[in-house]
């Protein structure tokens, strides 16, 4: 028997997925909350964060960024590019596969390199089109 608890999570991580599947738009946490108590109006904002956290070790969406506090969720998880705009901070996908070699030996440094991670910054098509001042 599963203790109710669990079901009500795991619905509610359901939904998350869901969601954050069905937009582009790579939102924060907040975002996620405030998409989400649509359909779940009691949920806490803690409970979104820690599903996302969930949802992330899971490998169902990826986080992006490195900080936590402007961190954005992905529900695509196949291997994509994204450009930020410096302006606004959105974020959206480009079809730019960078490619990343490296000739030498970094083995000095202990790490075994896997992956990169490359972000390219950009002005929007909004923003782009406001003139400076
Ligand atoms: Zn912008
Ligand atoms: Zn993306």
């Amino acid at each position: 028997l599963v203790p109710k608890t669990q079901t009500r999570l795991t619905k509610q991580r359901r939904i998350i997925l869901d969601e954050l599947c069905r937009i582009k738009t790579h939102p924060t946490a907040d975002e996620v909350y405030e998409i989400v108590r649509k359909r779940i109006p009691r949920i806490s904002l803690s409970t979104v964060y820690r599903n996302l956290e969930m949802l992330a070790e899971q490998g169902k969406i990826s986080k992006l960024g490195i900080d936590n506090e402007r961190m954005r969720f992905d529900g695509n998880i196949q291997e994509h590019s994204h450009i930020r705009c410096i302006i606004c901070g959105k974020v959206d996908d480009i079809p730019i596969e960078p490619k990343v070699t490296w000739d030498e030996d970094y083995s000095d440094l202990g790490y075994e390199i896997v992956s990169c991670n490359i972000e390219f910054f950009g002005k929007c098509p909004e923003c782009g089109k406001i003139e400076p001042s």
